[in-house]
């Protein structure tokens, strides 16, 4: 058997032979593709020291080369067929060996293809540090000395020369378009190679010059005002950032040079964190715990190191979760674990990090998908090496390469955005949960509206539920007020979406230089654009749905699919420029707040007013500082913020989520609207809400109005009991899309046989499943595909599991066809 070795990286580091592969020569081998199972593969002799558990290796498959993961030895087989490793490529390994009893576990509860899960876990940045670049061979040396080489080939292979160049900075370095073919045809001949070359790019972190006195006897007089200043300050003690001295004096700079040379001063570079208003995080001191807290952090930390348990901490809005995260990671740190805490939005991580970057400092680690690749593989590496043993971030953290977990805290654990919608559709709070009994630790999943879900595995006794009843200061919770929007059906104008009670209560919180939230969780200006000569509906040509007219941007969007179009008031249809803008959103909101309100400043948050870097916390800067005196917004505002001037929040139109075909709809209400009213009322003035609905009497309105979680809990869980949806069954939704119209049908018909012929065949596995559909999806077309569905319920998840698993033996087919997609949503979210 012949082996090419592409590339050889040998490390001097020792952590690297940490988990070698010391018994065979052979490995296991997770490939990154759509395949079930592993492989095994021999290691040459020349790679056998560097050919660790958990780092990337290049391996034959087919006619291919792929990239696989090493996930141990290799498992005996024929030795006759085995292939060859052809090169490792990484230096250090990517995760730790004890993670791969996890990724098991999600590759089979998710029915996703093991390599395909260890790819979607790892940062999205890793291939920048893999690279593949030509460089000239000895052929081509002569080649490049004979003049019947063409001109072209022989300026390519002279670019070479100076060391190995990648294919497109080929073009660059020469300044004129160099076709692939020509590279091919040079790689053909011999005269250039191939070779995957590694780079390691680490972002710098943020270091900042600061001043101390050297001499703490120096003396004030006789020196020049300026330095009297900058003496005054540093008699603190304290080391003062050379940035604070210049705004106090502005030629500090030069001050403190000249004294540093006479020796009064020193100055040294520190690293220095940033919270996200851009402003210094000095570190705090923990606050005496409220006897609530201390009754839930007590009882948490007695379970520390005992093995697995999971505690549902169900705080209200305002009763200080956060400290309870913080000093359960004190606590979990000085017994020598590291901690891993999940955010559910970036905002929020921010938030969340600058409360422990003060009290842990430079211990913390943060993943989520605003840094940069660079950045992402930095945090990585950091939290390998065991330099941060604090990890905060977003639904993807879930996979840091931690590999002492003691805590898992899950903050706000009922939010949606836990649930990755595409790829490898995992739920990271589930995932929280089986990581920490995988790993023996303590999970802790917090929120002031649990998800039905949690409660009822409280309920059950599967969860430890804790409570925070009282908000820290014991301040009040906001006092909710329901308005029926059904009576002003009549009235036209702004005054139709801010009722008299709202506008009151509005007049009168400005008046008092209080701040107001507005909520309305729809985005744009008009969300239903219809002609008012013969009915028709401005609709996306890609999608089945109605577009929304945005002013800002003076075009018509979807927003299922991107496509946007002109803003105009003709009608496609007939033809007449009677085009009515009905419908609400956030932008029609805020400029009916203007027209009342003249004098205010008004702002508003949705994901439009969002999407630059940077804007999110302009806005909140906005909020803190008090130059924003009504902020509209979507369900944005509705998470976790803590603005203590804000003491009205008005919910313009509850009923937006209610209608939805989907049995969480009751749900996502009340927790939406309990939490947005939770925005109120944070700081020493009591808060109200004002609530506009067209259903004042359904009982996730009535609930969200007195925030009592467990009245709704008690109505919605008869609710799944009787139509028996989870926590009572379990689904797994087949999802079938494809642009061609027929073809889609015929698959989603073919797959709906399949699994009534696999339901009916065998009576007694799979008695107890309900096949449901196909049906079309209640969005039947986004983005120019068809969607159909195929709804599969059960009792328990391990037959849904084998009846799928044997769908795809039987059928396989169907899953992999090149031009309808079928993908296997276990445990759903998004209905539609
Ligand atoms: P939650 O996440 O439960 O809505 P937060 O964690 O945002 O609540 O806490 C609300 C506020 O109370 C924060 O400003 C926090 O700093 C403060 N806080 C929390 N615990 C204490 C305490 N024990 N003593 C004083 N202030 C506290
Ligand atoms: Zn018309
Ligand atoms: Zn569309």
């Amino acid at each position: 058997m012949q082996c090419r070795l592409v590339s050889v990286c040998v490390n001097p580091e020792s952590d690297c032979f940490l988990n070698m592969v010391q018994t065979s020569s052979y490995i296991d081998v997770a490939v990154a593709l759509p395949i079930f199972g592993t492989f095994t593969y021999r290691v040459p002799e020349n790679l056998q020291d560097v050919a660790s558990v958990g780092k990337r290796v290049l391996v034959p498959f087919g006619r291919r080369r792929v990239t696989g993961y090493i996930l141990g030895p290799g498992k005996s087989c024929d030795l006759k067929e085995i292939k060859c490793v052809q090169a490792v490529l990484d230096c250090r390994p990517l995760f730790p060996a004890s993670l791969i009893p996890f990724f098991n576990w999600i590759s089979a509860y998710y029915l996703h293809p093991i390599g395909e899960v260890i790819k979607s876990a790892l940062p999205s940045g890793l291939n920048l540090y893999e690279y593949s670049a030509f460089r000239i061979t000895e052929k081509g040396e002569h080649a490049l000395q004979d003049e019947a080489s063409g001109d072209v080939e022989r300026e390519v292979l002279a670019c070479l020369r100076t060391g190995s160049v990648r294919l497109k900075d080929i073009g660059r370095i020469l300044q004129k378009n160099i076709p692939e073919a020509i590279i091919t045809d040079l790689e053909k001949k011999g005269w250039v190679v191939q070779k995957n070359e590694l780079r390691e790019a680490r972002t710098k972190p943020r270091m900042e010059r600061f001043v101390s006195l050297q001499n703490p006897d120096v003396s004030l007089k006789d020196v020049s005002e300026g330095r009297q200043k900058i003496i005054a300050t540093l008699l603190s003690g304290r080391e003062v950032p050379v940035k604070n001295l210049k705004a106090l004096v502005p030629n500090a700079a030069g001050l403190i040079r000249s004294m540093q040379q006479a020796g009064y001063v020193q100055t040294r570079y520190r690293q220095v964190f940033r919270d996200p208003f851009g402003e210094s995080i000095l570190p705090d001191e923990a606050p005496t715990l409220t006897d609530e807290q201390l009754k839930v952090v007590t009882t948490i930390l007695a379970s520390l190191e005992r093995g697995f348990s999971t505690y549902l901490l169900a705080g209200v809005t305002g009763s200080g979760k956060t400290e309870v995260y913080l000093q359960l990671a004190e606590a979990t740190l000085t017994k020598g674990y590291s901690a891993l805490v999940l955010v559910p939005e970036i905002v929020l991580i921010s938030q969340m990090e600058r409360s422990f970057r003060s009290r842990f400092g430079q211990r913390i680690a943060v993943l989520h998908s605003d840094l940069s690749p660079g950045e992402r593989y930095d945090q990585w590496i950091r939290i390998l090496n065991h330099e941060a043993s604090i990890v905060i971030g977003a639904r993807s953290a879930i996979f840091a390469p931690l590999d002492n977990v003691g805590l898992i805290v899950v903050d706000e654990e009922h939010d949606t955005s836990y649930k990755q919608e595409s790829g490898l559709r995992y739920n990271a709070r589930d995932l929280a949960v089986v990581r920490a009994k995988e790993f023996g630790c303590v999970a802790v999943l917090g929120s002031a509206t649990p998800s039905i879900q949690s409660a009822y595995n409280a309920d059950t006794k599967k969860f430890i539920e804790l409570t925070l009843k009282d908000r820290v200061e014991k301040q009040p919770l906001p006092e909710i007020r329901i308005v029926d929007l059904g009576e002003n059906r009549d009235v036209r104008g702004v005054r139709r979406f801010i009722t008299p009670e709202l506008h009151n209560a509005m007049k009168v919180t400005l008046e008092r230089h209080e701040q107001v939230l507005l909520f309305l969780n729809r985005r744009g200006f008009a969300g239903l654009p219809v002609c008012s000569a013969c009915g028709a509906v401005i609709r996306c040509k890609n999608c089945d749905i109605s577009m929304t007219l945005h002013r800002q941007a003076n075009a018509y969007k979807c927003h299922y699919c991107g496509f946007s179009r002109a803003f105009s008031l003709t009608c496609d249809a007939c033809g007449s420029d009677k085009i009515k803008l009905l419908g609400l959103g956030t932008e029609k909101v805020e400029a009916a707040v203007q027209t009342l309100f003249p004098e205010a400043r008004v702002a508003r948050m949705d994901r439009d007013t969002t999407a630059r870097r940077g804007s999110m916390v302009t806005l909140l800067k906005g909020l803190r500082n008090r130059t924003i005196d009504v902020l509209v917004g979507t369900q944005m505002i509705a998470k976790g913020h803590d603005f203590p001037n804000i003491t009205l929040v008005g919910i313009i139109c509850a009923d937006l989520s209610l209608s939805f075909p989907d049995f969480r709809a009751g749900e996502r209400t009340f927790q939406l609207l309990a939490q947005v009213a939770g925005r109120a009322g944070r700081g020493k003035i009591p808060g109200q809400v004002v609530l506009q609905t067209y259903n004042p009497k359904h009982f996730s309105i009535l609930a969200a109005k007195d925030q009592d979680s467990k009245r709704f809990y008690a109505r919605e869980i008869d609710f799944r009991k009787m139509l028996n949806y989870p926590p009572f069954s379990r689904i797994i939704q087949l999802r079938i899309a494809g642009k061609h119209k027929d073809r889609t049908v015929q698959v989603a018909k073919e797959l709906g046989a399949a699994c009534s012929a696999l339901h009916k065949g065998s009576k007694i596995f799979y008695r107890n499943l309900e096949v449901l559909g196909p049906i079309p999806a209640p969005l039947a077309r986004i983005a120019r595909e068809h969607r159909w569905q195929i709804l599969i319920k059960g009792k328990r998840v391990g037959t849904l599991h084998r009846f799928i698993r044997q769908l795809m033996q039987d059928r396989g087919e169907l899953f992999n066809q090149r031009k309808v997609k079928v993908q296997i949503d276990v445990d759903p979210f998004f209905m539609m």
